[in-house]
């Protein structure tokens, strides 16, 4: 049984990119038997089935093919993928909640996810977005501002009216950013770099890519762009696992490659971002140092709530136990115990400058920085946390509350607080995503100094401010899934003109 020369298997495998032309082909075509029943019935539901995709395709999520597993589809696209199907339900007076729909989104399809939520809102409904893309928060009607910081110091809301009101708003950062051009002054010095080599990588082959040739100019900052679904992720990848292979011109080179991902930096509250960053080491060394510790023989192992010696014996250190729900997913709760300090009481009794080691814990970064400046190897951690807009993160928030960029951030603070000599190749997927403008180019200036201090930065990219301050640029393109996966354009950067074509 096939249909346009297709069976059923191969025509699931399609991208919707591909099986739309076929859909148009079959209703510009007359059928076997025009006009019969059966033609009539296949004109309907191909009709019906190509306006549908046309949507999907226009939301820039054409890449994917029909039998695409929902797990292997980003956050984003899945966002951009219901919002597809609720513009055809026909429903009203729906209201839709949908959590950074233009993640991953290339700038040339915003429009469109414009265009498909505006119609879902002149059918009637309502539509509520959590969104930093400043382009998309200036085409709303009506702004909500939270803050004026992030965990502790935000909260309150700031500002809920008419988005033109929003530049009136006292103390909103987000008010900076509406309407405001990207300063590329403000995230580097606009000293244009000199690459100090190159490293050319062969045969990248994975997925979409196939048998691609990529030249890194190693010293720099660059910025890989593209479609949704060109293989910017695939390249980036590819140069990871291809760097040691190759082939070196000029006097670069690159020691270490490290990949700054946004997977947890644990999965269980054991983790956290003390034990992460490696600065609870010299903190548990300062407690030893006490009178009292001393006294008592306690050793850094006692301070760990990784040891049996030191930790509650109720949740063994974790401050929480675990709960399982027969038909949820399993939840934790706070330890009756040790009410969440993970210690016991021998332990709580030694204290550092008045403060217990479960104190410390609870400290958040701002409020650590004066506790340990004279601490050095302590102060630096805690510095780098903060000049990546941590300082409202306690120092032992477990794993298992971070978001995928508060992870991808502690990572790139651990590699800032030490000075590294070593030429290094950093690797990032979308450093920026879901992060506020403020912050992104906190995290780009960071990303710039790495460069200046002769590292190679490669990441994958949208944002404008990393587009617009990146010494070189690699499109991927020309399509997207089997019509993408080639290099399009590799050139440097700077404000080019064709950025968005
Ligand atoms: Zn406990």
């Amino acid at each position: 049984m096939t249909w346009q020369g297709l069976p059923i298997d191969e025509a699931n495998a399609l991208p919707v990119d591909e099986l739309l032309p076929l859909l148009r082909d079959r209703l510009d075509a007359p059928g076997e038997e025009p006009d019969s029943a059966t033609d009539q019935a296949e004109r309907l539901l191909a009709d019906e089935l190509a306006s549908h995709l046309q949507v999907v395709v226009d939301l820039g999520i054409g890449h994917l093919d029909l039998g695409r597993s929902s797990t292997s589809i980003s956050s984003g696209e899945l966002q951009r993928l219901r919002v597809a199907s609720s513009v055809r339900s026909g429903l009203f007076g729906v209201v839709y909640v949908l959590d950074e729909p233009s993640a991953g989104l290339h700038p040339r399809d915003t429009e469109s996810l414009l265009a498909a939520l505006r119609g879902l809102v002149e059918a009637g409904n309502t539509v509520l977005i959590v969104e930093h893309d400043m382009a998309l928060v200036q085409a709303c009607d009506w702004v909500v501002d939270v803050g004026p910081g992030a965990g502790i110091n935000g909260g309150e809301v700031l500002y809920s009216g008419p988005t033109s009101g929003l530049n009136a708003v006292d103390g909103s950062i987000t008010a900076r950013y509406v309407n405001a051009p990207v300063h590329p002054g403000d995230i580097r010095n606009d000293q244009p770099r000199e690459a100090s080599g190159e490293a050319l990588i062969n045969g990248i082959t994975a997925h979409t890519v196939q048998d691609v040739s990529v030249t890194i100019p190693l010293g720099l900052v660059s910025v890989i762009t593209g479609i949704s679904g060109s293989g910017k992720s695939t390249l980036l990848n590819g140069i990871g696992e291809g760097i040691e292979a190759a082939t070196f011109t000029g006097n670069g080179q690159t020691q270490r490659t490290v990949s700054i991902n946004q997977r947890p930096i644990g999965r269980t509250p054991r983790s956290n971002l003390a034990t992460y960053t490696g600065l609870f080491d010299h903190v548990r060394k300062l407690f030893t140092k006490t009178p009292l510790a001393k006294e008592r023989g306690y050793n850094a192992g006692r301070f760990s709530f990784n040891v049996a010696s030191g930790r509650c014996p109720t949740c063994q250190g974790e401050g929480s136990v675990a709960i399982e729900l027969l038909f949820l997913p399993g939840t934790y709760s706070t330890c009756p115990d040790c009410e969440g300090s993970r210690y016991n009481d021998e332990t709580l009794e030694v204290r550092w400058n008045d403060r217990t080691i479960a104190d410390v814990l609870s400290l958040t970064v701002d409020d650590a920085i004066p506790v340990f400046k004279d601490e050095q190897p302590v102060a630096r951690a805690l510095a780098a946390l903060q000049t990546l807009g941590l300082g409202y993160l306690r120092l032992g928030q477990p794993a298992t509350e971070l978001s995928g960029g508060e992870a991808q951030r502690i990572k790139l603070a651990t590699e800032l607080q030490t000075e590294r000599r070593a030429p290094t190749l950093y690797l990032l997927d979308e450093p920026t995503s879901g992060l506020h403008p403020a912050d992104v180019h906190r995290l780009l200036a960071q990303l710039h100094r790495l460069a200046d201090a002769g590292h190679t930065v490669v990441m994958v990219e949208h944002d404008e401010a990393a587009l617009s301050t990146a010494d070189w640029q690699i499109e991927m393109g020309p399509g997207a899934g089997k019509r993408g996966g080639q290099i399009v354009r590799s050139e440097p950067g700077a404000n080019s003109p064709e950025l968005y074509s």
